[in-house]
């Protein structure tokens, strides 16, 4: 097989109503197609050409106080830097129904919708015939940035992000969640589920697999040890940049898993119970963790340009789990339930954003606008979030008008399993009508 040709249709309709569909031709392999939505674009889309990318950077359960206290205590020098040329507040995660759930939010993050508008409400779903299966890719009702981006005609990377397998179709590539084994077998495994992989469509272009090599079959160690877990999201960055070098993007979302795992099983070793006896040698595991994922971010920041926009982004913070020993699954020392661990990291730097100073907070929908306006495209007024105003300088609070709506379809007859011929019959459609444009994504 390989030598697979993607090409890239942007059809473009009346302006009143926009409808653009991203379209892949496939030369072979029908069987494991990846799925495919088309976003459909109500009203005109004013979009401005961007000087640089976005990066929008997901560090699951890193929670603002622990952060400000790890760069006020001196343990995180590059946070402390990027604090100096960032806009930094808080993302409000409440609004994906309590108690926070990692999921939700990340999906919430992406798609900018409720939860119940983009449907992925939990790890996993009960199928009608009483099955109960990861939520996958198209369990997603609603256009994520990547769809969006993609269908206005820019390029995009989604690396790792909670829920995207099997990797779908956009413009630039996909590395799912389920490319790393180990994750795909936790997720599962947190369900009791079997998991249900295959490497070939854990990541699109498929053709990128031998580029970005594989994950080195890391697990997560046995005592909560903070080497180990930083290893686990070095490797996630290390695939992104490999991506990111093989097929440059506009917008790159990455996350990173580890630090949950670290808070869950060694919370602990930072805030004992009141009498707890605490094992292994005093050593704060979720305080080391931070310290060496500084070195992560400063590997990150280093690969930035001037123009390039960062945003930081968390899911919920964490507490000590006060059931222990209460037949509660035994690893979990921290857990994220009340409502004070519903408060997230959100930090903003680039050339539109305020440096060195403390925002207020944004809601968790607030994200898909946001990234949207700094990679140069229109928000929508189905979005219930908001471009948020504040971290940006004053003379750069002109912001797109945004279109009526972004939905999407998958395409007909396209599921996870099974993939039809409709896929090569619409590019041939498309052809005829000289709505493909054999170069790529047309610009704007
Ligand atoms: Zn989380």
């Amino acid at each position: 097989m390989s030598s697979v040709t993607n090409r890239i249709a942007v059809w473009v309709g009346a302006a009143s109503a926009l409808l653009v569909a991203v379209v892949l031709g496939s030369g072979c392999d029908r069987s494991a197609q990846p799925p495919m939505a088309t976003v459909v674009i109500k009203g005109e889309a004013t979009t401005r050409p961007a000087k640089g990318r976005v990066i929008l950077f997901g560090v699951d359960a890193l929670g603002p106080g622990l952060l400000d206290e790890m760069v006020e205590g001196g343990h995180t020098p590059t946070f402390a830097r990027l604090y100096e040329m960032a806009a930094v507040g808080t993302l409000d995660v409440r609004p994906t129904v309590m108690p926070p759930l990692s999921p939700r939010i990340w999906a919430s993050i992406a798609t900018g919708q409720i939860p119940r508008e983009h449907g992925i409400v939990d790890w996993a779903d009960i199928l009608p015939d009483g099955r109960v299966v990861l939520f996958s890719t198209s369990d997603r009702k609603a256009p994520a940035i990547w769809n969006v981006v993609s269908a206005l005609g820019r390029r995009v990377a989604v690396v790792n992000w909670l829920m995207t397998y099997p990797a779908e179709v956009v413009n630039g590539f996909v590395i799912s969640d389920r490319y790393d084994l180990m994750w795909a077998e936790r997720e599962a495994s947190q369900s009791n589920v079997e998991t249900r992989r295959d490497v070939g469509r854990a990541v699109y272009p498929s053709s990128l697999i031998p580029r970005i090599g594989k994950v080195k079959g890391l697990k997560p160690p046995a005592v909560p040890i903070a080497a180990e877990y930083e290893a686990i999201d070095r490797e996630i960055l290390r695939m992104a940049m490999a991506g990111l070098r093989e097929i440059p993007v506009d917008v790159a979302l990455i996350y990173m898993r580890a630090f949950d795992e670290v808070c869950h099983t060694a919370w602990y070793s930072h805030e004992p119970l009141p009498g707890m006896k605490v094992e292994g040698n005093g050593v704060d595991v979720v305080v080391e963790y931070l310290e060496r994922f500084d070195w992560i971010l400063a590997e990150l920041l280093s690969t930035l340009e001037p123009e390039d926009h960062l945003v930081i982004v968390s899911d919920h913070g964490f507490e000590p789990n006060p059931r222990l020993g209460d037949g509660e699954a035994p690893h979990l020392q921290g857990i994220h339930e009340s409502d004070h661990t519903a408060t997230a990291t959100l930090i903003l730097a680039g050339p539109r954003i305020q440096k060195g100073v403390r925002i207020g907070m944004a809601s968790v929908f607030d994200v898909m606008p946001t990234v949207l306006e700094l990679a140069g495209l229109p928000s929508a007024r189905n979005l219930p979030g908001k471009v948020f105003a504040e971290a940006f300088l004053p003379e750069e609070r002109e912001f797109l008008p945004p279109v009526e709506s972004y939905t999407q379809t998958w395409s007909e007859g396209q599921s996870d399993d099974e993939a039809t011929e409709a896929d090569a019959a619409i590019m041939e459609r498309l052809r005829s009508l000289g709505y493909i444009d054999e170069k790529g994504p047309r610009d704007p």
